[in-house]
């Protein structure tokens, strides 16, 4: 009789487990060693990676082996290297070594921290480093879950924004008794379509798109203007977005003007400061942070720039209620005596899902791994890095760049034009050791170089910028 297969590969057998995941730590280890080898992106067309896959699922348990051979033989090959270290591209979905260990706890412990009950040290470890990066950050004390603010780790910024939406649209109801279809939402036309997603999910009766000054920020009397003609005709101004660092060029609104106007008005104030928010561990970049005491909700990215892997963004309140208020419901079976003491956070309030990984045992890991020493000191790299590459920009007779660089991204135009531009983003990303985003600003093409991988170094900054200018 032959054995049965399955009993030979029993995926609950733990010293098997233990065997494969050294095998598989070995794996991602030489995968990020290997990764400046590779090409940025690898050559894939529609359809490759499904090519390689059986049409059914496996009927039988196969051995692990076989399931790790195929990261090499179907899954690398098809994959753009988000941690190469010539990675320039979008904004950086970093992650690190001690981010990968604690994803690995997590999927460990597998624990459902949606109400503290359900497992008190994935609400109490989320609470307590959010508060840790209260003062990391330097925003206000009140946002702490101690005082009466507080922080929760969301799947995405996208989700942030489009929760801190919806406590604004009930806060509106409440305040001015109009429906939604009423409501405007305001936020510069530089703001990422996250803000626009959000207002169509949230049902706000209108967006607008505010224009920008010529380093790329909102304009305040341009919102005074659109909000007097708005209520002109009868509608009423629910939400303004602030941003620090919109995705096309970083540029940075005038937080405290807006926010001044958003108290008057009585409209929520969020910031999205979904990539600009980390480099906030660094003091010397807080001026962008002026009038945060004028804010009722603000996000952040730890997975884009704070060596966290996806998912893990931060989203403050100022003031937890009107949050809790707006998402609290509590079917019979989520009754129990701790979160009825009113001592508890439950999570599960905090935002649209109910069920919720343990997402702060990353960020823990992170921030005792670098400390904050060694996050300040890769923002500062990444920066110094950018505003190197842009003095080189500068000084290049047929280079000129667009806007100002606030933090670690460098955008620039060809003088010949867009065709000249864009054909210089295509020579980049041909090369295979780069990887750059060409863009639109103002109906002008332009190349984006964001400088944030956790790899990068100052070498490969220099050896873009010389293939930059031997084709420019
Ligand atoms: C990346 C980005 C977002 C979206 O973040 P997700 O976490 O992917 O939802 C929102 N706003 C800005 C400014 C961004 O750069």
């Amino acid at each position: 009789m032959s054995p049965d297969p399955a009993a030979h590969h029993d995926p609950l057998d733990l010293e098997a487990f233990r065997r494969n995941a050294h095998a598989l730590v070995d794996w991602v280890t030489d995968y990020l060693a290997g990764l400046e080898a590779r090409p940025v992106r690898e050559p894939v067309e529609p359809g490759d990676v499904r090519a390689k896959l059986p049409d059914r699922a496996p009927e039988l348990a196969e051995p692990f082996d076989e399931v790790l051979a195929d990261l090499d033989r179907v899954v690398v090959p098809g994959l753009a290297h988000w941690q190469h270290p010539g990675w320039f591209a979008f904004f950086p979905a970093q992650s690190s070594p001690p981010a990968v260990l604690g994803e690995l706890a997590a999927a460990g412990i597998g624990v459902q921290g949606m109400l503290w009950s359900t497992s008190p040290a994935a609400t109490e470890i989320e609470s307590h480093v959010l508060d840790w990066l209260v003062d990391l950050l330097g925003v206000p004390q009140s946002w702490k879950t101690t005082a009466s603010g507080g922080g929760v780790l969301q799947a995405g910024a996208s989700t942030a924004t489009h929760t801190a939406m919806v406590v604004a649209r009930e806060r509106c109801r409440e305040r001015a008794g109009v429906t939604a279809e009423q409501m405007v939402a305001y936020t510069s036309n530089q703001a990422h379509s996250s803000l626009e997603k959000g207002a169509r999910l949230t049902g706000f009766g209108h967006i607008r798109l505010l224009d920008v000054d010529s380093d790329l920020a909102a304009r305040p009397e341009g919102l005074l203007e659109v909000i007097t003609a708005d209520r002109e005709s009868g509608l009423t101004p629910a939400f303004v977005g602030s941003n620090v660092g919109t995705t096309g060029t970083a540029a940075v609104d005038p937080v405290r003007a807006l926010g001044e106007i958003a108290r008057r008005e009585q409209m929520w104030h969020h910031v999205d400061a979904a990539y600009g928010g980390s480099a906030m561990i660094c003091e010397e970049f807080r001026h962008h942070h002026d009038g945060l005491d004028l804010v009722d909700s603000y996000t952040f990215n730890p997975h884009k720039w704070l060596a966290t892997n996806l998912e893990c963004s931060v989203m403050w309140v100022a003031d937890r209620r009107p949050l809790i208020d707006t998402l609290s419901v509590v079917p019979p079976y989520l009754r129990n005596p701790a979160s009825e003491s009113g001592q508890v956070i439950d999570y599960r309030d905090w935002h649209a899902p109910l069920g919720r990984p343990f997402r702060a045992l990353k960020l823990w890991f992170v921030l005792r791994s670098f400390g904050a020493e060694g996050l300040r000191r890769m923002i500062r790299n990444h920066t110094a890095w950018a505003r190197t590459l842009a003095d080189r920009v500068d000084a290049h007779p047929r280079l000129e760049r667009i806007a100002p660089v606030h933090f670690a991204l460098v955008s620039l135009v060809h003088r010949d034009g867009d065709e000249a531009t864009d054909s210089l983003a295509a020579a980049i990303n041909s090369d295979g050791r780069f990887y750059v985003t060409a863009s639109e600003v103002d109906g002008r093409r332009f190349l984006r170089v964001s400088v944030g991988s956790t790899w990068t170094t100052q070498h490969h900054v220099d050896a873009l910028w010389e293939f930059i200018a031997d084709h420019a």
